[in-house]
């Protein structure tokens, strides 16, 4: 079984204690050497500027190859396209290209009257500047707004085609989720790498809540396993075992790539990365910029 490629997720900070964390995080996980490492764009475009300064901050500090996230709500295209222009402008080559969720206080996405009206226009316009590898959002257990499983599968080929080279999935807890679902992608044609994203779970309560919300499976049996664990004070470690068995798992069915959402907590994501046979490289010195 061969060494994955890996990859991290990151949030931008919005406070200065959760800069404090966001740059111990990007420190204890730079020397595991990922892929690379992309940053959320806060849902209705809330951290438009904070976004953009944790990328140039992260690509120029550490060298490492980073993804801006970009959504469509509550902007023109116009908008949305200078926002992209100034990725681009900041030395960054990669955008996981989304939709978004729906504004806050409405329930479901609408387009801004002058936005794109879908993930699929958004990656035409991006991939129509030529400046950008464009990956997307894929969804192993159908997203609230799909019809059903193949009207999913069949709206992402859409965005490959669109332009998109890869996807990056929702978080799962089972890896035979994740196989049926490339076995789906497989048979519509999609060719383009689908990246399984790992939610190392670092409180049970808030990843059960999001997948619920998300209309995906919890198994009963991870429920009981992770009460146990709590009441005996041993959840990180039944975190850290379930974790690397699920990578294993896909690893073991032939995946090659990772990406971890780390929530800007470290250490879980770093054991599970080092359980995997990865170890830390020294970083180059950083270059941070002189002090005026
Ligand atoms: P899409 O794939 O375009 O749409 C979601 C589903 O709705 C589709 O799978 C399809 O079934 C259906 N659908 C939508 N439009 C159509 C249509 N016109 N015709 C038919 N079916 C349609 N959110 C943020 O706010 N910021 C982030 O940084 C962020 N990062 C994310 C990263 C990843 C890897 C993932 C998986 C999600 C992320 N999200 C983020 C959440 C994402 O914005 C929401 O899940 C959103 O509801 C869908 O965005 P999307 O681009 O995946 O949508």
């Amino acid at each position: 079984m061969a060494t994955p490629r890996i990859s991290f997720e990151f949030f931008p900070p919005q406070t200065l204690d959760a800069s404090f964390r966001l740059w111990e995080t990007v420190q204890a996980l730079a020397p595991m050497q990922p892929e690379f490492v992309s940053v959320t764009y806060g849902a209705g475009g809330t951290t438009r500027k904070l976004t953009h300064e944790a990328v140039t901050a992260i690509g120029k500090n550490y060298g490492l190859n980073v993804a801006a996230h970009l959504t469509c709500v509550d902007a023109t295209r116009a908008e949305t396209m200078e926002i992209a222009a100034a990725y681009a402008d900041a030395g960054v080559t990669e955008i996981v290209a989304l939709r978004g969720d729906a504004p806050k206080g409405a329930e479901r996405f609408t387009a801004h009257p002058d936005g794109f009206a879908s993930s699929v226009e958004l990656i035409e316009a991006l991939a129509a500047t030529g400046k950008f590898k464009l990956r997307v959002g894929a969804y192993p257990e159908p997203h609230p707004d799909a019809a059903d499983t193949l009207a999913d599968v069949r709206w992402l080929k859409r965005k490959i085609d669109a332009g998109a080279t890869s996807a990056i999935t929702q978080f799962f807890f089972d890896a035979d989720t994740f196989f049926r679902f490339r076995d789906l992608c497989v048979k519509e044609g999609i060719t383009a790498p689908i990246i399984p994203g790992i939610l190392p779970i670092t409180s049970w309560a808030g990843a059960k809540k999001f997948a619920l919300r998300c209309g995906s499976d919890v198994p009963a049996r991870l429920d009981e396993a992770f009460t146990t664990a709590a009441r005996d004070g041993r959840e990180e470690l039944y975190a850290l075992a379930h974790c690397t068995q699920l990578c294993d798992n896909l690893l073991q069915g032939g995946v090659e790539d990772l990406h971890f959402y780390t929530l800007n907590r470290p250490h879980l994501t770093r054991e599970v990365v080092r359980a995997l046979g990865i170890q830390p490289e020294l970083v180059p010195e950083l270059v941070l910029e002189k002090v005026a």
